[in-house]
């Protein structure tokens, strides 16, 4: 297979353990998502920016944030009692490498108390050519871009400005930079090792046609893996009239998609800090004690 060509197999071990690109893994091992990235640099029509960062979660929950050191808590607390945690993941509620500082803080502090953690993230990818270097030096060897379209035209209709390097680009050309961006970066992913899973939002009548040349696209950048979502379309948000995307419409699209690349179809669109086995969230049951300087 092409797209495992680049892997050590050292790494498609790692991967053994990773619930959300291991189809097998998912009943076995669990993953925790820490809130520590709420900002945010672009504007995708999907989001209502008072919920989680669609990319990765379903729209109407809403995480609370965590610093890195209250994220390293939580995780400490988790790790006592699910024996089974094996991944922890930063997606959101925000972009992981617009809070690229407390992203790195994180998986630094969790690396130095549990070094056989596998981390991943989750990105728009507007950032990735500036981090994709630290973010192999940190070991972190998934991650999660979200593609939803090649080409300005459409890409323009997605989202609604892209904010880089202290410039606010809109319409087309937002949707150029953020589309190159994203390309060179996962190509740069990829060249560094590690497995890269491309989201696609399935939009009808904007972006649904288009989303077998973005897997083609993706393949050949190496990608191991996309993950087509459905758009649930958010109150509040711009495509809040939407039509949703059906599971059939949807597995229609990953059947057709699955000729060229490995599909995902056990995603649950999970919130940003969701914990457990996929598909059976237990954040609830993990609270963190109220800190000293908490009121
Ligand atoms: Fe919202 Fe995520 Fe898009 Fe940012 S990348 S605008 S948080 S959906
Ligand atoms: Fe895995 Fe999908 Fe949940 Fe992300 S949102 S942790 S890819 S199941």
């Amino acid at each position: 297979d092409l797209n495992n060509d680049a892997v050590s197999a050292d790494l498609l071990r790692q991967t053994d353990r990773h619930p959300c690109y291991s189809f097998d893994a998912h009943h076995k091992y669990a993953r925790m998502h820490v809130p520590v990235a709420p900002k945010c640099n672009i504007s995708c029509n999907y989001c209502n920016r008072k919920f989680d960062c669609v990319n990765e979660s379903r729209p109407g929950v809403t995480s609370e944030i965590l610093t890195p050191e209250r994220a390293l808590q939580k995780f400490n607390l988790v790790r006592e009692k699910l024996s089974a945690l094996s991944v922890v993941g930063i997606a959101g509620p925000g972009d992981a490498l617009a809070n690229w500082a407390e992203t790195r803080r994180t998986i630094e502090l969790v690396k130095q108390s549990a070094p056989d953690i596998i981390f991943c993230l989750s990105t728009n990818g507007l950032l990735l050519p500036e981090y994709a270097g630290e973010i192999a030096e940190l070991g972190v060897k998934h991650v999660t871009v979200t593609v939803n379209s090649l080409d300005p035209e459409i890409g323009r209709n997605i989202y609604k400005y892209v904010n880089y390097k202290g410039k606010r680009y809109q319409g087309k050309e937002a949707a150029a930079r953020l589309m190159a961006n994203q390309l060179a970066g996962i190509e740069l992913l990829v060249r560094s090792g590690m497995l890269v899973k491309v989201n696609i939002v399935m939009i009808k009548n904007i972006n649904d046609t288009h989303i077998p040349d973005i897997v083609k696209k993706v393949k050949e950048l190496g990608a191991f893996i996309t993950n087509i979502m459905p758009l649930i379309p958010a109150p509040g948000s711009a495509f809040a009239d939407f039509p949703g995307t059906d599971t059939q419409e949807l597995n229609h699209m990953r059947n057709i998609c699955q000729a060229d690349l490995r599909q995902m179809y056990h995603c649950r669109q999970c919130r940003a800090d969701a914990i457990g086995l996929l598909g059976d969230d237990r954040s609830f049951e993990f609270r963190l004690p109220a800190e000293d300087n908490d009121i």
